[in-house]
């Protein structure tokens, strides 16, 4: 199929973002969009991820946009039309070790069930009952969100890309975005390695890449790649660890078991900012380290697989989204510093609102693209990993 030369809404980025947010806007009656990538979809931070979704957030905000996404998570496969997908609701656990962390959590658990979240603190025993093989020696309290879980990004973004194709929607593998084109202030299209696209409208949905662009045009929004890692383990007996595990003590580990009776999960190692995605052996050593701090039984088995790959990350690890005031027709969604999965949903809803409507009732105003140079950052979100 030939590329058309001109679209409505050219989305620069082939991730969850990008493709759920084409959904959103087709959704609408926006017919002529077109996605752009410059890999094949879910390449860059999607297919990388750790595959939690939570609720358990510290600000309103990130709440809200979390309920609505889980509301939106779980009726997916329907709406694609791709029933095999679906958001396994195994809740999120996170072990608390200290005073301090307790005071923190208590708060937090509090303006979660005032927005309807039913997240809950409970005891280290009630914890053990949840994940049996647990250690929870030094474990003084845990909270836990049994709406909360994970889904597949694979089965997502091809679910995606399967009902966008059959809804006429262009979306352009091994396609890089070169150049933005903008003329007097207005975005007029974009440059791409197989030619010229005319587009009143561009979304950058590149993420850790968004910055090139937004460089280009003489915007300095800081957002940075920082390599993060992951790791899956050989399948054990399903159904023993059923939520994401959290401890901050033990490294920042997050971990969880997959469908298939494996380990997913990650630490709070970082490096960076850099383009360099190489696994490290120190990661592979304190991944094994945290994890069977947390469960000692881990040490049964082996991990088999490791990867790098980006969080783009901004001062507050909140994201930057909306639109740019200086460059008319230009949208901004990226910068999800490790949580840009979870988000999707409610960030391709508000966006698709955001542009054919002009506004979102969605909690937008908190991700505002112009929060860092007028000094104003959020809260640090809750980041994992
Ligand atoms: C180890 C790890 C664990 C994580 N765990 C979780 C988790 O448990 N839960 C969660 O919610 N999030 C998690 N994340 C974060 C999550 O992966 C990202 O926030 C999310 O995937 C961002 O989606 P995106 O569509 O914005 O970005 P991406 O998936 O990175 O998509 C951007 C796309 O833009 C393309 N692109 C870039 N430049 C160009 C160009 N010039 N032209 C065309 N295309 C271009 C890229 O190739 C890429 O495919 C994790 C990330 C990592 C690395």
């Amino acid at each position: 199929m030939t590329m058309k030369n001109k679209v409505d809404i050219a989305i620069i980025g082939g991730g969850i973002i990008g493709l759920y947010t084409a959904f959103e806007l087709a959704k609408r009656g926006v017919e002529n969009i077109a996605v752009y990538e410059k890999r094949y979809i879910g390449s860059g931070s999607t297919f990388r991820c750790g595959t939690g979704i939570r609720q358990q957030f510290g600000d309103e905000a990130n709440i809200r946009m979390m309920k609505r996404s889980v509301e939106k998570w779980t009726t997916l496969g329907d709406e694609m039309d791709f029933p095999k997908f679906k958001m396994a609701k195994t809740g999120y656990l996170f072990l608390l070790y200290d005073e301090e962390e307790v005071k923190t959590f208590k708060r937090n658990v509090a303006l979660q069930n005032s927005l309807g979240v039913p997240s809950k603190v409970i005891t280290p025993e009630e914890a053990k009952e949840i994940v049996p093989t647990l250690d929870i020696s030094e474990v003084i309290a845990a909270t836990f969100n049994q709406t909360d879980g994970k889904a597949n990004p694979f089965l997502a973004v091809y679910g995606l890309a399967r009902k966008l194709r059959k809804m006429g929607i262009e979306i352009n593998e091994y396609t890089e975005v070169k150049d933005i084109i903008v003329k007097d202030s207005q975005v007029e299209g974009v440059r791409t390695t197989k030619g010229e696209i005319k587009a009143d409208i561009v979304l950058n949905a590149a993420n850790a890449w968004a910055k090139i662009f937004n460089e280009k045009l003489g915007l300095n929004i800081p957002i940075e790649p920082y390599k993060h890692q992951g790791i899956v383990s050989e399948p054990f007996k399903k159904g023993e660890i059923k939520p994401m595990v959290v401890s901050f003590k033990y490294g920042g580990a997050y971990f969880t078991q997959k469908a298939n009776g494996g380990l997913i999960g990650g630490i709070a190692l970082k490096y960076g900012p850099t383009w360099d995605l190489t696994p490290t052996y120190e990661f592979l050593r304190e991944v094994s380290r945290n994890f069977t701090r947390i469960i000692p039984a881990l040490k049964h088995i082996s991990i088999i697989r490791q990867w790098g790959g980006y969080y783009a990350e901004t001062p507050d690890h909140n994201a930057v989204i909306g639109k740019i005031k200086e460059i008319e027709g230009y949208y901004l969604a990226a910068g999800f510093s490790g949580h840009g999965f979870m988000l999707a949903p409610a960030v391709a809803e508000g966006m698709a609102e955001l542009i054919t409507k002009g506004h979102t009732s969605l909690p937008f105003d908190f991700y505002d693209p112009y929060r860092f140079e007028r000094g104003e950052l959020r809260e640090q979100a809750v980041q994992m990993g």
